[in-house]
């Protein structure tokens, strides 16, 4: 009886904390960033940021420091979750991606004030936040793009509201947990980066739209860009890419073959980086080809076959079927009766200029190569399939003049020579790293000072003291 007396008493105390503690929770919060509603989690995003304007720059130091420290214990968490949900992508890949958004997104120290002095006194840039900023991010990498714009957001000062996409919720409430656990730890705001336990367009509306959402960072296709462009507020455009390697008859042959199957087979081809198509001058495309057989890829040489992938991997509209974006290629071949070895990193076949794997983005280790006469035409090719998107180019060769000439005719915020696309992103490279490349609205690799307003400080008359 005594034994049963006192297990009521511990429940019932249990139940009474519990209720006290939701008193003091925003409404509809699970404690750590997460809300049942979007516009609780804006309001509670809001206040965080009014209390974070206070702190100083060394604390906002110490709270990136602490999301570092707290990310990096749950890489393998964050890369098995993420290729479980999203059902796209390789864990080992995914190991990379992670690190590399922890440790290669810069902090505060991105954020450097700019000074003119003269007769007139002293004039002062300062770097200020824009306030609450609403991001969204893609299925394809959703915690790498949460991880590296919640460190360059609040290294800037602002207060950020996730909306993920759908397909990959749990890995992205994961990481807002993490994050908010991580500021606990150090005693910074609550709810500084916060998100919704069930994203939906409509949640991502809400959030557009909403009066105290000061900034709208939007990474994913060219539909959420197109919306976020009008929303009506300071948006920053993160979208679609379809690179181009272009490889011309200087080129190191055999290390463009193997940089440009590890550039196409990282994490299955999901990075918006990735090569997606390769040209190569005519002198040296039996080279290339050749070499690229030698690293782990399977070649596609009959029509046949070629058809049977296409009507796969492409709807009836001609648009890509999401089913197998950032599948392994032994899968892929697999739903076409075709057997290959699990180890198989691309599946590449030559095909003509106008072949809708040339032309769509593809985000599958499919490669398509396209054989050209010269550099003329690769360069013209390179331009044409790129659509535009001012977003990444690569390419093998030594000629000066004709990188030149590429880089300047594609005109892509990223530009590669001579390494694997994940090398414009800092991996194996120098320079930060994002997951967030602003091609359409031109603020190129986002980091912290990305996040801010420009704030001009007059002082007249007064502090050269030349
Ligand atoms: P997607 O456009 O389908 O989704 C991106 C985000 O937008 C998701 O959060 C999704 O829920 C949301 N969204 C899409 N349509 C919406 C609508 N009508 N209303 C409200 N929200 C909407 O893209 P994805 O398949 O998740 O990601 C792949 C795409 O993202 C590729 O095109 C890739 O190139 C691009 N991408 C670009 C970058 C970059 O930095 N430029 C980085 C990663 C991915």
């Amino acid at each position: 009886m005594d034994i049963e007396l006192s297990m009521i008493e511990k429940i019932v105390r249990n139940v009474m904390e519990e209720m006290l503690n939701e008193k003091h929770q925003p409404k509809g919060e699970n404690k750590l960033g997460v809300f049942k509603n979007m516009n609780d989690a804006v309001e509670a995003a809001w206040v965080a940021q009014r209390e974070y304007s206070k702190y100083s720059l060394s604390k906002r130091g110490e709270i990136i420091k602490a999301i570092r420290e707290e990310l990096s214990k749950n890489v393998d968490a964050f890369a098995k979750l993420g290729v479980e949900e999203t059902g796209m992508g390789r864990y080992e890949h995914k190991v990379l991606k992670h690190q590399l958004a922890i440790e290669k997104s810069p902090g505060v120290e991105d954020l450097k004030s700019e000074v003119n002095t003269g007769d007139g006194g002293l004039t002062l840039y300062e770097m200020s936040p824009f306030g609450v900023i609403g991001s969204i991010a893609p299925s394809t990498n959703p915690t790498e793009t949460i991880i590296c714009n919640t460190i360059g957001m609040l290294a800037a000062g602002n207060s950020v509201v996730f909306s993920p996409h759908p397909g990959g919720k749990k890995v992205s409430v994961l990481a807002v947990e993490i994050i908010n656990k991580a500021i606990e730890k150090v005693n910074g705001p609550k709810n500084l980066v916060v998100t919704v336990k069930e994203p939906t367009i409509e949640s991502t509306n809400v959030m557009l739209k909403h009066e105290k959402i000061n900034m709208i960072c939007a990474t994913g296709g060219p539909g959420i860009v197109k919306i976020a462009l009008s929303c009506g507020k300071k948006a920053i455009g993160a979208g679609a890419g379809n690179p181009p390697a272009v490889v011309d008859e200087t080129a190191d042959i055999k290390k463009a073959a193997k940089n440009i199957v590890d550039g196409c087979s990282f994490d299955n081809n999901l990075p918006c980086i990735a090569e997606k198509e390769v040209i190569v001058v005519d002198a040296v495309a039996d080279e290339l080809v050749d070499a690229m057989r030698k690293y782990h890829t399977f070649e596609i040489k009959d029509q046949e076959t070629l058809k049977r992938l296409q009507k796969l991997v492409l709807t009836e509209k001609g648009t890509i079927n999401k089913d197998f974006v950032g599948k392994n290629a032994d899968y892929i071949m697999k739903q076409i009766g075709v057997t290959i070895d699990k180890d198989v990193k691309v599946i590449f076949a030559e095909v003509n200029k106008e072949h809708p794997f040339v032309l769509e983005e593809l985000m599958m280790p499919i490669l398509p190569i396209v054989r050209v006469k010269n550099i003329d035409e690769a360069i013209e090719l390179g331009v044409q399939v790129e659509h535009g998107n001012r977003h990444t180019a690569i390419m093998h060769s030594k000629n000066v003049d004709n990188l030149t000439r590429f880089a300047r005719a594609v005109q892509t915020t990223i530009f590669v020579k001579n390494a694997p696309s994940y090398a414009g992103i800092g991996y194996g490279a120098e320079g930060h790293t994002t997951f967030t490349i602003a091609g359409p609205t031109g603020e190129g690799l986002t980091s912290a000072k990305t996040f801010t307003r420009k704030r001009r400080c007059v002082l007249s008359e007064g502090f050269s003291i030349r």
